[in-house]
């Protein structure tokens, strides 16, 4: 089985489009690639009623849409008999876990993925960069400590684009970065919960898929589970560059994938 459990809902121009017919082509380029089933996650922050979390203005600026126009748009496309999932991606907000759980306990998740692009004011994959603010080993550090309180905050059940403090494709040593990615490997180990493997990051400048293989490694090592995903941002792009996704699976020796249904996970063989 294949899976693509990482997009945003948008219609064919790009836009934003929480409705119902704004699915249909994410299921025909699906069906197209050979992706069995995909999963929406739209990112939190578009939500007004996740308003009270926000302090960054990227985040207040674009909290203006109703969850609940979202949440219908993908339960009426699962009603239908479409292979959809009703996910969410979740930017980690260290020390708003309560309320967090709150604002998102109302609604039908089949699984919420976690994320981390902001710490404080300062973003991991956009200006103003945490590591030029903390110096880079000091800035990846801080990264790969806050996703591992993600993992241990129980929120969420898989962590995206694992490594993307790496995007700008400037690193610490090589010892250094492997340190982190065993400890940040064992933290998600004693959470229970899956790790992403993405596309993403091969068409941003660092140009690999999260996770490196070495944290996927470490994570196969501990028993991690891992989830699919393109993070597309665009209908055609469901499922983009899987073959790679699936090489670096079988690489690191994962030969099942995690499937969620109102969130709970079960292992299908990789497809
Ligand atoms: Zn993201
Ligand atoms: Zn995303």
């Amino acid at each position: 089985m294949i899976v693509d459990y990482h997009m945003h809902l948008r219609n064919e121009r790009g836009e934003i489009a929480h409705d119902a017919a704004s699915i249909d082509p994410f299921v025909e380029t699906a069906r197209s690639v050979g992706v069995d089933e995909i999963g929406f996650t739209e990112h939190v922050y578009y939500f007004r009623q996740t308003r009270p979390l926000w302090t960054v203005p990227y985040h207040v600026e674009r909290c203006v849409y109703d969850i609940e126009d979202y949440v219908a748009a993908v339960v009426a496309a699962k009603e239908r008999g479409l292979p959809v999932k009703l996910g969410l991606e979740v930017d980690y907000v260290p020390g708003r876990e309560k309320e967090t759980q709150a604002l998102l306990e109302p609604y039908p998740w089949d699984y919420l993925l976690g994320s981390i692009h902001w710490l404080d004011d300062l973003s991991t994959d956009s200006e103003p960069r945490l590591i030029d603010e903390l110096g880079v080993e000091a800035g990846w550090r801080r990264y790969f400590e806050a996703l591992g309180g993600a993992a241990r905050s129980r929120l969420f059940d898989s962590l995206s684009h694992p490594d993307v403090i790496k995007i700008f494709d400037v690193r610490p040593d090589r010892p250094a970065v492997e340190e982190m990615h065993k400890a940040f490997a064992t933290a998600v180990a004693e959470s229970g919960i899956a790790l992403e493997v993405s596309t993403a990051g091969l068409h941003k400048p660092v140009g690999e898929l999260y996770p490196d293989p070495h944290l996927l490694g470490a994570a196969h090592a501990r028993g991690v589970p891992v989830t699919l995903a393109s993070d597309a941002h665009h209908p055609e792009l469901v499922g983009r560059d899987f073959d790679r996704a699936r090489e670096l699976l079988i690489s690191a020796s994962y030969d099942t994938i995690t499937v969620f249904e109102q969130r709970r996970a079960r292992q299908e063989p990789l497809g």
